[in-house]
């Protein structure tokens, strides 16, 4: 009888899984799944443990509806990505496994890790599959009329939705159940040392409960009037306007494919809303950074997407970097929202710019310091999102607008918290404060005496002009 084994990564899910589908293609295999803990990895990639608290939580959830389907989950440990090969063959072998199937990852070291594993395999005659599963459409293969990646979203996205509109993109179905089992399923850790949640248990529960039932159930809950609606709501992080999907997506207890899906039945019922285009659009953001790294795998060493910015004269302060992290700047909206990510592991994406902006133009301290901080605390930390909307931010990568996109962080705290709700749920020391005064503390009638809360720790206008003063003069000297 054959036996395949399919190694599970960023794709924690049996329902619309490329990999699990083909490892079940022939009714006759037995198959195994297996999911590596590699603590030395996560630590060198700044995996948050919000994050992998989450993942094994989505794991244990999974182990329960493979097993209906007579599946065993196995879990290995590994230090790092440089033993998998030896351990995954070791594997093979005591099992006497024919071939092993998995989803594509595209980072640089996941790669590399692939190629190793797959060297390792065939030694021992095992084949190894891999699948284009990730994205809606595969990275780079969308390529602008002389051959060439797309280098920004929006050319990219119209030839993005054309591929989309062509060929069956439908999530698949679960796999049939297997003809009995070769191995037992393994315990799922709750816990790895080193790698604890900083949220108490039931905390992390009630805001993330893990798996794909939680996953569909929160689709479903989004694909109806929020959905309608996320195009006037989504920018207001006060409201509940953006679907909270990306810890699911992340791990991929959920797939793009099934979200696009949900979107397209929703056009079916209530027409072609701004709602859904937008909302497609972001599912479109998510495949164009995965597109950017594996078009320009530089991205994934810690270089500037524009290489040329590289030469910045970043500042490297750890006390100004300290006062952000720990959302203490005097600015009301960055420090409600870098609350909000040490208290959630998530943060809004409008509150995400602002911040990412406010530390790179404002402080002027070097994105690669914000992008670790966002991995080290992210519940859906997930590289090429994370890199893409830093470098977004720091004008160092795939914006249209050149560098002189500078948020000025009040203005955005008044238009997009307008009645300082937000605000005041993050920073209950200013809740006291009117509507009109907790955007800018210190201007308005409540003398600093009487606020447990710093001034604002930098002079936007004069650090905006200091931020374009460094923008043009590496441009000069880089023409
Ligand atoms: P929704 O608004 O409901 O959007 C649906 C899905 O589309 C999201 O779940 C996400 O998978 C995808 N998406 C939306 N916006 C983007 C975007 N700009 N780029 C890529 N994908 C997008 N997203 C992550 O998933 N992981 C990260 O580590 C991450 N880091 C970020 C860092 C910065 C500095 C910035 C500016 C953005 C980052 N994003 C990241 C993108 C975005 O902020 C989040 O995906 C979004 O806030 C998740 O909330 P949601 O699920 O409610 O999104």
């Amino acid at each position: 009888m054959k036996r395949h084994l399919v190694w599970l990564r960023a794709d924690l899910r049996h329902l619309d899984n490329t990999a699990l589908l083909a490892a079940c293609d022939d009714k006759t295999a037995q198959v195994a799944c297996v999911y590596a803990v590699t603590p030395g990895q996560w630590q060198a990639h700044d995996v948050a443990g919000v994050r992998i608290d989450f993942e094994l939580r989505t794991l244990q959830s999974l182990q329960r509806s493979l097993h209906a389907l007579d599946i065993p989950l196995l879990v290995i440990k590994a230090a790092d990505f440089r033993q998998l090969p030896r351990v995954l063959s070791d594997l093979v072998q005591t099992h006497g496994i024919q071939a092993v199937f998995a989803n594509r990852q595209y980072e640089v070291n996941e790669q590399a890790r692939d190629l190793a594993v797959a060297a390792e395999l065939a030694r021992t005659g095992t084949a190894f599959h891999l699948f284009h599963d990730q994205c809606a459409i595969p990275p780079a293969s969308i390529l602008k009329q002389d051959g060439s990646p797309y280098v920004v979203f929006t050319p990219f996205k119209r030839a993005w939705l054309e591929r989309l509109a062509t060929g069956n993109r439908h999530p698949q179905a679960a796999p049939s159940k297997r003809p009995g089992r070769f191995a037992e399923s393994s315990e799922v850790p709750q816990q790895v040392r080193g790698h604890a949640s900083h949220m108490a248990p039931e905390t992390a529960l009630a805001w993330w409960p893990a798996g794909e039932e939680a996953a569909l159930e929160r689709l479903a809950g989004f694909s109806g009037k929020p959905l309608a609606e996320y195009q006037q709501q989504r920018d207001f992080p006060a409201k509940d306007g953006v679907s909270q999907l990306s810890p699911y997506l992340a791990v991929g207890a959920l797939s793009a494919r099934q979200c696009l899906n949900a979107a397209l039945n929703h056009r079916r019922r209530h027409g072609d809303t701004a709602g859904s285009a937008q909302w497609i659009a972001e599912i479109g953001w998510r495949d164009f950074y995965k597109h950017v790294l594996v078009s320009w795998p530089h991205v994934c060493r810690g270089h500037a997407f524009h290489r040329e910015t590289d030469a910045l004269p970043w500042r490297h302060d750890e006390e100004i970097f300290q006062r952000w992290c720990e959302g203490r700047t005097g600015f009301p909206l960055v420090d409600a929202a870098m609350r909000q990510l040490r208290q959630t592991g998530w943060m809004h994406n409008r509150l995400r710019m602002v911040v990412a902006m406010f530390l790179t133009k404002d402080l002027f301290i070097d994105w690669r310091w914000g992008e670790r901080f966002f991995m080290q605390h992210l519940v859906d930390g997930d590289f090429s999102a994370n890199n893409g909307g830093w470098q977004w931010s720091a004008s160092t990568g795939n914006d249209a607008v050149p560098y002189f996109r500078i948020f000025n962080p009040v203005s955005q705290s008044r238009k997009f918290d307008p009645d300082g709700h937000f605000i005041r749920e993050y920073v209950p020391e200013l809740r006291h404060l009117s509507s009109r005064d907790i955007h800018e503390p210190l201007s308005g009638n409540t003398p600093s005496l009487f606020l447990d809360y710093p001034p604002p720790m930098v002079d936007h206008a004069a650090a905006r002009l200091q931020t374009l003063a460094h923008f043009k003069a590496m441009r000069a000297l880089s023409s």
